[in-house]
């Protein structure tokens, strides 16, 4: 019977804008009881911008902000766009000089050097003093909810790079339309508590965790499915994609990066949060609820 199914579910699927890499997707999604949302270009729009750069005194923002850019500038991440964007606007001629060494660690930051100096942008290091100029900037960041990053020159801190992003409208009605199926939704993000219990409470998720590496995503995933839980993750990210692998089943956002579509089992086209719930409803129609 799933084969038929499949055809016609995966042909009604395509119409909602899912993707389904073949049968068994579609008995997994119907029985899912949990979804871990990923925060940055999931529940988010993921079309961040800078809204704010604070330097430490002696230090020009333009410039900090176009070495930040230059390096960001091989970033795939929200973030790094956001900041690419903005140095390539701010940058005369809009050219931004060439990188050496661009290393990205998913869930951490980036890394490059520019211009003979060492430049990471990311989240401060655990050991790292911020200047008090800068702690400043991150703590108001922080009250705002806001996304706040550091950039160190040559193992100094040097800047605040704050990005702001909007929840997509159909993050709100997702979680409410998936709890009525008796799904739970999980916000596990690795961005910070303030920003993450933000959105959470915009879209309706009382359980949060921020802060989260990569390998902590798949932990957690892990953890739901040890309990007997069957786990949905959505993600969009490269540090999404072990969790999306590790999950009963894996949903890439369309927009999202090649290695977290890789990693899923579904892919949303259009990035329609609703969409999950409208392809639950239809294979549990077509398969049949459970017990
Ligand atoms: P999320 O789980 O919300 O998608 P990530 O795990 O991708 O977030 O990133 C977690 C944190 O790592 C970010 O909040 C940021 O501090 C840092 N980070 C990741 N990628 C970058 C980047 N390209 N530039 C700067 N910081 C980054
Ligand atoms: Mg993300």
């Amino acid at each position: 019977a799933i084969p038929t199914a499949f055809l016609v579910a995966s042909g009604r699927g395509a119409q909602l804008g899912v993707l389904l890499r073949g049968p068994e997707a579609l008995e997994r999604l119907r029985r899912i009881d949990t979804v871990v949302f990923d925060k940055t270009g999931t529940l988010t729009t993921g079309r961040m911008t800078l809204t704010d750069i604070s330097v430490v005194a002696g230090e020009d923002a333009d410039a900090i902000l176009h070495l930040a850019g230059a390096v960001e500038y091989g970033s795939e991440h929200p973030i790094g766009r956001a900041v690419a964007s903005a140095a390539c606007q701010a940058a005369v001629g809009g050219q931004l000089p060439p990188v050496e060494d661009f290393r990205a660690v998913p869930g951490v930051g980036v890394h490059g050097r520019v211009d003979g100096h060492e430049v990471v942008i990311g989240r401060p290091r655990a050991d790292a003093l911020l200047p008090d100029s800068l702690q400043q900037a991150w703590d108001l960041a922080r009250a705002c909810a806001r996304t706040a990053v550091a950039v160190e020159r040559d193992g100094r801190p040097v800047g605040i790079l704050t990005v702001g992003d909007t929840v997509r409208p159909s993050s709100y009605s997702a979680v409410r339309h998936l709890r009525k199926l008796g799904i739970e939704s999980i916000l596990v993000t690795g961005d910070g508590a303030a920003a993450a219990h933000a959105v959470a409470e915009q879209v309706g998720i009382s359980e949060v965790h921020a802060e989260v590496t990569p390998e902590g995503k798949t932990a957690i995933v892990a953890r739901l499915r040890d309990e007997g839980r069957r786990v949905a993750v959505i993600g969009d990210g490269v540090n999404d994609a072990a969790a999306l692998a590790c999950a009963d089943l894996g949903i890439a956002m369309g927009g999202g990066t090649d290695v977290a579509i890789g990693a899923a089992d579904i892919t949303l086209v259009r990035e329609d949060l609703q969409a999950v719930v409208a392809a639950v409803q239809l294979t549990r129609r077509t398969l049949g609820t459970i017990r």
